[in-house]
């Protein structure tokens, strides 16, 4: 996709027939979240009555499905009303790489009977369509992941306590507070920074206009990557685990290791990064990094590498709040903290960085409500 192209509104794929959709799914390159509606509304059809108690029963049966498959009770949110029914949301995910398994509890529990088409967008909703239509013998309504995550974004910032962001900040980037904010006041324009495997980064003027003016592909992905790499860890959990008892300084060449302090004329103070992961040409400072160290230091990289660009992108567009969304940021308060404090440092308080209780869902929310609403 061109990096300045205007995205179409349009679905990517026209019709539905139709078929009430509860389900809005976001087949990203890591993760598969999706976004069930529970209606309290019963339907007249018997049939379809069973079909949709089936999907209740099971869905509610647990919080953990299959090796990866889980869902985020604590973020389930009650009495909201979509297509004129209400009902309560459900946030689940899985692993990308698990969808044929994903595909069997979908057949083996008979979850799609009386469904005809399910709502998806992300890269997986192009790339996984013929196995859905062949293993479910549903249609994938494709819709476009920008404005599926610009859509969901703008339904969920109304939920009391939604939108967050940090206070008390201390320059390593640890600690904090938290503190609500309302987005919704005078939303426009604001940038929305989606932290998923990659990065992209769109810009917001109006609920129709929606533009990605740029990205990296130094995401989450290149964390966990780097960080298996480096570490041997097996998660995302793990990962960030080691990074909270790690220290980068012990990985990174800093300003002071190059002046032996601060560089005054510029602003930078001796413990800002010069070079991530510079001292590991030396054997010495190489054998005393630990694993918790190293994958401190891929965190601090890929984090402040998202927030220069935004930095950057917030400043040529003249916008002074960033909201920033997708799942690296699950269980992140670190990285959040120091998104929070690099914005606040350098625009000198101008911009407002925002954060989200459902960092990871806003695109597959966007999928349901596109067809609900
Ligand atoms: P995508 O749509 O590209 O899959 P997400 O917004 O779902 O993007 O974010 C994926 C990133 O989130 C991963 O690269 C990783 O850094 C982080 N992450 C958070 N929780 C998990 C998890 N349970 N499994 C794998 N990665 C996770």
């Amino acid at each position: 996709m061109s990096e300045t192209a205007v995205v179409s509104s349009e679905k990517l794929n026209g019709g539905l027939d139709g078929d009430e959709q509860w389900f809005g799914i976001d087949i990203g390159g890591t993760l598969t979240k999706g976004v069930y509606f529970e209606s309290h509304c019963a339907s007249d059809d018997h049939e379809q009555e069973a079909a949709i108690e089936q999907i209740r029963k099971f869905v509610k049966s647990s919080v953990k499905y299959g090796s990866t498959g889980m869902r985020d009770e604590h973020l389930e949110i009650k009495d909201q009303t979509i297509g004129q029914r209400t009902g309560t949301l459900h946030f689940l995910k899985f692993s990308t790489s698990r969808m044929d398994g994903f595909l069997n509890i979908i057949s083996d529990n008979r979850l799609h009977d009386c469904r005809n088409v399910v709502c998806a967008t992300g890269g997986g909703a192009v790339k996984f369509e013929q196995k859905i239509n062949e293993k479910l013998a549903i249609k994938v309504e494709k819709y476009d992941e920008l404005h599926c995550l610009v859509s969901g974004l703008h339904y969920i910032h109304h939920q009391p306590g939604e939108c967050f962001t940090w206070t008390n900040l201390q320059p390593s980037g640890k600690g904090g507070d938290k503190e609500v904010v309302d987005f919704g006041a005078s939303m426009y324009p604001y940038i929305i920074v989606n932290i998923g495997s990659g990065v992209s980064i769109m810009l917001v003027k109006s609920e129709n206009e929606v533009q990605r003016i740029g990205g990296s592909s130094i995401g989450g992905g290149t964390f966990t990557g780097l960080c298996s790499l480096l570490t041997g860890c097996n998660s995302f959990a793990e990962a960030i685990e080691l990074a909270e008892q790690g220290d980068n300084t012990k990985v990174d060449k800093l300003v002071k290791d190059i002046y032996g302090g601060d560089y005054d004329k510029f602003g930078l103070t001796g413990d800002t990064v010069a070079c991530s992961f510079g001292s590991m040409m030396d054997p010495e400072k190489r054998a005393q990094a630990t694993k918790a160290d190293l994958a401190k230091a891929v965190l601090v990289t890929v984090t402040n590498n998202i927030g220069g660009i935004t930095k950057m992108l917030a400043y040529s567009f003249e916008v002074r709040k960033v909201v920033f969304s997708g799942n690296y940021l699950t269980n992140n308060n670190m990285s959040m903290q120091m998104l929070a404090y690099a914005l606040q440092y350098w625009s000198h308080s101008a911009i407002l960085s925002i954060f989200l209780r459902h960092e990871g869902y806003c695109g597959a929310l966007g999928a349901l409500i596109k067809h609900c609403s």
